[in-house]
């Protein structure tokens, strides 16, 4: 029996009759767009990010896009991003015509690099966007405290995070903004494309509704330029479903991470995730990454044995041919460089079993022992 990467069919199956009866309801009342059932999800979700406002949109992306707009970053100004993330997190800076400055990561969380931020501040550098990658809560403290002592503002990135802590309060909404994706692999996903923006801004919050829907505060009035990037009823039921196990998923996730990280203990080349088992806040796993300096081989011997594993992400966000303009070569970010040529991103889940984390373990024990 192999072991699949996630398993939303599983979690589908386990939840069905709530999914299709909230799904129904939708449907039978023919409100598609925005209405109460999206507002009861930003209400909801607010609440449980502990924050004031969250705006539904369309996706991460268009998450990260929106929030950038809104804050007025555009054409000159420079934003600080880790050399190691997704490439959305990159993209939306270059949509809203500002500089992609990518900066290298802590060798141990695979987190931004503060040192390495300083190093690449200049009199344009206008935003810093942490990214709590894998699921783990950056130090938002030392981050805001370098913000606001180089006059600059935080947009979270926290479309890997939904659920983490950082000194007790939840990530994106410890900056100006933070974003979230609700892509279905997502800890918290919906059956299509989503995202959210969080802030404690109400006068943020009115420009992003108005960005998110045609700049419109009334029908057919519009007071900005701007699309459609909304959250859809259909999505937002499926959220308001999902929300209520979202604790209780990520702590099943955290779970599986120590019993990968007990099991793996000791073997020889092979460098697990550092985490603090004692503090199962500050990481909700959303993926659970090894190194091996044998990684293309690992890969092969994992899929051979019928286990799914994925790297995130193989080449660093310089080393695209899409950001090829910003003119930095290998070499530049050396610590993302090394991550992206040994990661590996083991099966994990909620729903994972014991016994198949067990089985993860022993088929790398084998190759690696
Ligand atoms: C998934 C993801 C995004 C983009 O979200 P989409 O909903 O896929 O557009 C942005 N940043 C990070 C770190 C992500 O993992």
């Amino acid at each position: 029996m192999g072991i699949p990467f996630v398993d939303l069919k599983l979690q589908y199956s386990l939840h069905k009759p709530a999914f299709d009866e909230a799904l129904g309801r939708v449907c039978a009342s023919a409100s598609f767009i925005l209405g109460s059932v999206v507002e009861r999800f930003e209400k909801d979700f607010a609440d449980f990010l502990e924050v004031q406002e969250v705006i539904g949109v369309a996706s991460g992306t268009d998450a990260l896009c929106l929030a950038l707009e809104a804050l007025g970053l555009g054409p000159g100004d420079e934003v600080l991003l880790p050399a190691n993330t997704f490439v959305a997190t990159a993209y939306a800076v270059h949509r809203v015509g500002a500089i992609i400055v990518p900066v290298d990561v802590d060798r141990e969380s695979f987190l931004l690099d503060l040192d390495s931020a300083a190093r690449q501040l200049t009199d344009r550098t206008k935003a810093i966007i942490p990214v709590h990658l894998f699921g783990q809560a950056c130090d938002l403290d030392a981050i805001n405290a370098f913000a606001t002592r180089h006059n600059l503002v935080v947009v979270e990135d926290a479309a890997q995070a939904h659920g983490a802590r950082w000194a007790g309060r939840r990530v994106g909404g410890l900056g100006a903004v933070g974003c979230f994706s609700f892509y279905p692999g997502k800890n918290l996903g919906a059956f299509g494309d989503g995202g959210a923006v969080a802030t404690n801004d109400a006068a943020l919050a009115e420009k992003l509704r108005l960005l998110r829907n045609y700049g419109s505060t009334k029908k057919y009035l519009h007071n900005l330029p701007a699309g459609n990037s909304r959250l859809d009823s259909l999505q937002a039921a499926v959220l308001n479903v999902k929300l209520a196990f979202l604790e209780e998923w990520n702590r099943k996730r955290f779970r599986a991470a120590c019993r990968y990280r007990d099991g793996l203990q000791g073997v020889k080349n092979l460098q697990v995730p550092i985490f603090d088992p004692q503090k199962p806040e500050r990481h909700v796993f959303h993926l659970y990454v090894i190194q091996s300096p044998r990684r293309a081989e690992l890969l092969e011997h994992l899929t051979r044995a019928g286990m799914s594993a994925g790297i995130h992400y193989p080449v660093p966000i310089h080393l695209h041919q899409a950001y090829a303009y910003l003119g930095r070569p290998r070499g530049s970010y050396p610590v993302a460089e090394k991550l992206a040529d040994t990661i590996l991103s083991l099966p994990m889940f909620p729903e994972i079993t014991d016994q198949q984390v067990d089985t993860v373990v022993q088929c790398l024990r084998d190759f690696h022992g």
